[in-house]
């Protein structure tokens, strides 16, 4: 039997895949069918930001499967709740909604939004929300809206009302859009599926202020950027400000399917008995995954993140250097990391499959590296290493 061919047949087809078949994954590698062994730059988009199977998460996987997998949200289960009061105590004093995906967070956080907005201006028909241009917040019907990329949108018109899109980084274009519709403001604090694009300081600043002002909910999508991704345990806090609600779901469970939605305290009455839900949201299995998650990013983790993000920094822009003709910009914050090409990446991501290097590429030039937290700096110099050959290679044919 062909898997590929298989999956061609029976799986829709909404993914251009790479010709690898994994079957493993252990820390920063994983294996192919073949016995293959990869360095695994990209870690399921920021997933297994940890590292593959974590033991600590794999032992509390097992523990609680042999225990419960699932009752439904009618009872209480400890995981859940003990998993909100760790979220709370490390961001900030509020409450917290569960579900199953980075979307349904978002998701969760546009109704909290509206429904805030309905009952403190009942009538007003104030439900606008800004988003940005570039930025990725998911593929449901309202997180799709609220993704600023055209791409995403054609073909599934009509969307949801009530977005609009600012320019990133342009405090003038938001104040532009604002008006007495506007209910929150939506933003990534570093554009991930944009191309790794991170928000300045006086525009995060500045977007506080005009939430303070004008009474907005300021959103953070930390779906990418959260838990250490770019050198601090949220990315919010590179700022010195903080969020009305953060969203979080990829690398929260260690690669389990969870989403969370933590707003603060004066939103805690926003949602009543009924007002949403969700069957799997806050099950015991991906909760007690996510507690070892959380216990594994130790300050003196998230430390060397930033060590780590500067060194591998660093070597790309050594690249950059060397080949000023294939290589735009380099961009970095933390182990959150972009290489800007002059050319389309999907051969340099090809190449390093092929010695041994998994990578991604977004936006058709950038390539994008999120490795785990776990890379030493011998990985590093072979992912700079592999990363040199395949842009020799490109000079080459050219
Ligand atoms: C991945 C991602 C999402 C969507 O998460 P899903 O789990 O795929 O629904 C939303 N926002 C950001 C910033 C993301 O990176």
């Amino acid at each position: 039997m062909n898997l590929v061919n298989e999956e061609k047949k029976y799986v829709y087809q909404t993914y251009r895949r790479f010709e690898l078949i994994l079957v493993k994954g252990k820390g920063q590698f994983v294996w192919d069918d073949r016995g293959k062994k990869y360095l695994d730059f990209f870690a399921g988009v920021s997933v297994c930001n940890i590292g593959h199977c974590h033991p600590r998460v794999v032992g509390a996987i097992r523990e609680q499967a042999s225990r419960l997998l699932h009752v439904s949200n009618h009872y209480y289960t400890a995981p859940q709740i003990m998993l909100a009061r760790d979220l709370v105590r490390r961001t900030f004093p509020g409450q917290v909604f569960f579900s199953n995906s980075g979307a349904e967070a978002n998701e969760c956080a546009i109704k909290l939004v509206r429904k805030w907005s309905n009952d403190r201006h009942p009538g007003q028909n104030r439900y606008e929300i800004i988003a940005f241009e570039n930025s990725f917040h998911g593929r449901t019907m309202a997180t799709l809206t609220a993704t600023g990329q055209e791409k995403f949108h054609k073909g599934f018109e009509p969307l949801l009302p009530g977005f609009r899109y600012a320019r990133y980084n342009d405090i003038s274009s938001v104040d532009a859009l604002i008006n007495k519709h506007t209910a929150a403001i939506m933003i990534e604090p570093v554009l991930g599926e944009g191309g790794v694009y991170p928000a300045s300081a006086e525009f995060i600043k500045a977007l506080r202020a005009r939430c303070d002002k004008h009474n907005l909910l300021l959103v953070f999508d930390e779906i990418q950027t959260g838990l250490g991704r770019t050198g601090r345990l949220f990315a919010y806090e590179h700022y010195g400000i903080k969020p009305d609600i953060i969203t979080l779901g990829k690398s929260l469970a260690g690669g389990l399917p969870i989403g969370a939605t933590i707003a603060k305290k004066d939103l805690a009455g926003v949602f009543g008995y009924g007002d949403h839900g969700s069957t799997f949201g806050g099950d015991p299995l991906p909760c007690a995954a996510a507690r070892e998650v959380l216990g594994v990013i130790s300050p003196s983790l998230v430390r060397d993140i930033r060590v780590r993000g500067a060194y591998f920094a660093k070597g790309l822009q050594r690249i950059k250097n060397k080949f000023p003709q294939l290589v735009k910009e380099v961009r970095s914050t933390g182990l959150m990391l972009a290489m800007e090409l002059e050319f389309p990446g999907r051969e340099i991501v090809e190449y390093c499959q092929k010695r041994g290097l998994l990578i991604n590429c977004t936006q058709n030039t950038a390539l994008r590296f999120l490795p785990p937290f776990i890379i030493t700096r011998a990985d590093i110099d072979k992912a700079i290493g592999i990363l040199e050959e395949s842009l020799i290679w490109v000079a080459l044919k050219r």
